[in-house]
């Protein structure tokens, strides 16, 4: 009679042992196509999904460039959840300069344009348009962009629409080797601008300027270098051996 009392207790316990026993069982096998069956349950039961330790395979880690998704922002310049500005030539409220008219609607702009080397003065009140001169020649016709619909903004080629691209690091397959690292991986040793340091520092850059011993490098982000020449690695061993990604085959 004393022992009753715990055991609807222990009995509520057993479904959540029972299933963390079977995510370390787990853990030493995992494969990256099981990882998402194992996290449909974990959601399913309420218990945390733990992505480090259901999906890599063995020497494997969660890719730190997508951070085990697969897929990065997309890198084009000024692509917005998939979208860019449309490359027609019609008016957009980020382009040009921007003026206040006296006696035009309030908070209307207006932009001088050229249409057929003629000045036209459009307005904020029609983004999306494109114009042409009347054959009379005396006015000018507005008509909605045929490129983007009016939108001002098309489908970015590059990811398609998605604002998304297939991750570099990983090349998609989520995990990686965990000998790893930001600057030492295929994707970034593979760089065509990468300076590597004496001192272990890495850049990604171009050699813009030399004065006797002094390289000017400019970097990808555009910011000022100065370095020593004889502290630049030669390129040879600018690629250390980070572990080659296993045949995939
Ligand atoms: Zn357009
Ligand atoms: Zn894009
Ligand atoms: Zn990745």
């Amino acid at each position: 009679m004393v022992n009753t009392a715990p055991l609807p207790g222990r009995f509520a316990f057993y479904p959540v042992l029972a299933y963390f026993l079977g995510a370390l069982l787990f853990a030493g096998c995992g494969k990256p196509a099981d990882a998402s069956k194992s996290q449909a349950t974990a959601t399913t039961n309420s218990v945390p999904p733990a992505p480090e330790a259901a999906g890599p395979g063995p020497r494997e880690k969660v890719c730190f460039a997508c951070k085990g998704e697969g897929t990065v922002p997309c890198p084009v310049p000024g692509c917005v959840d998939g979208k860019v500005d449309c490359p027609a030539p019609c008016i957009k409220l980020n382009k040009g300069v921007w003026v206040k008219i006296p006696g035009r609607a309030p908070g209307e702009l207006m932009q001088a344009i050229m249409v057929n080397g003629k000045e036209v003065w459009v307005s904020s009140h029609h983004p999306g348009v494109t114009y042409t001169e009347r054959p009379s020649g005396d006015g000018w016709d507005m008509h909605t962009c045929p490129v983007c619909n009016g939108t001002g903004k098309v489908k970015c080629s590059v990811c398609k629409g998605t604002g998304k691209v297939t991750c570099p690091i990983c090349n998609g397959k989520k995990f990686i080797p965990v000998a790893w690292t930001p600057t030492d991986n295929p994707w970034f040793n593979s760089q065509p601008d990468l300076i590597r340091l004496a001192d272990g520092q890495v850049i990604l850059g171009r050699v813009a300027a030399s004065l006797g011993d002094d390289r000017t490098i400019i970097t990808r982000d555009k910011k000022i270098l100065h370095v020593k020449a004889s502290d630049i690695l030669p390129k040879a061993e600018t690629n250390s051996p980070a572990a080659p990604t296993p045949p995939a085959k």
